[in-house]
């Protein structure tokens, strides 16, 4: 069951949670999609694969970008 060194997420709500604050947070992040992993059990964040229907809602409303933006000034002014 162990031995996986990706980050693991216990359910699949909270891999596109982290999926979509990955995007937001680190412009280079490339992830696109989440899945279960066979080996332990638990999801992890990938790029390969289809656009998950969340993130490209979130892309498509503009609202990554917005948060992004948001979480940019905010590291900048040091909140
Ligand atoms: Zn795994």
């Amino acid at each position: 069951m162990a031995g996986c060194s990706k980050k693991t997420y216990l359910t699949e709500n909270l891999a596109v949670d982290a999926l979509l604050e990955a995007r937001i947070r680190f412009v280079q992040n490339t992830s696109v999609a989440v899945y279960q992993c066979e080996d332990c059990g638990s999801w992890h964040l990938t790029s390969r694969g289809n656009m998950h229907p969340r993130l490209a809602k979130a892309m498509e409303t503009g609202e990554i970008k917005k948060q992004s933006q948001a979480y940019f000034w905010e590291k900048k002014l040091g909140y």
